[in-house]
């Protein structure tokens, strides 16, 4: 399972804004994450698109922004 864990980590190096939230766990489907704002603390599912989207106010994703991030 060496390859899949690199690949992860280069991921996540790839998309610097993982560090603003807690992946919980991965969900059983579609390769989402239970994740957690670390500003806010509201929990959701999804992937990075999700995240980028609460993180950065961007609506018509199906997430809540965040209420308590700063530019
Ligand atoms: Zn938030």
């Amino acid at each position: 399972m060496s390859t899949s864990n690199q690949a992860t980590k280069q991921e996540d190096e790839a998309k610097p804004l993982w560090r603003y939230v807690s992946k919980l766990r991965k969900t059983v489907i579609g390769g989402n994450f239970e994740i957690k704002c670390n500003i806010c603390e509201v929990p959701f599912n999804g992937s990075y698109t999700r995240v980028r989207a609460h993180l950065l106010n961007f609506s018509g994703v199906g997430v809540r922004v965040c209420s308590k991030v700063t530019p």
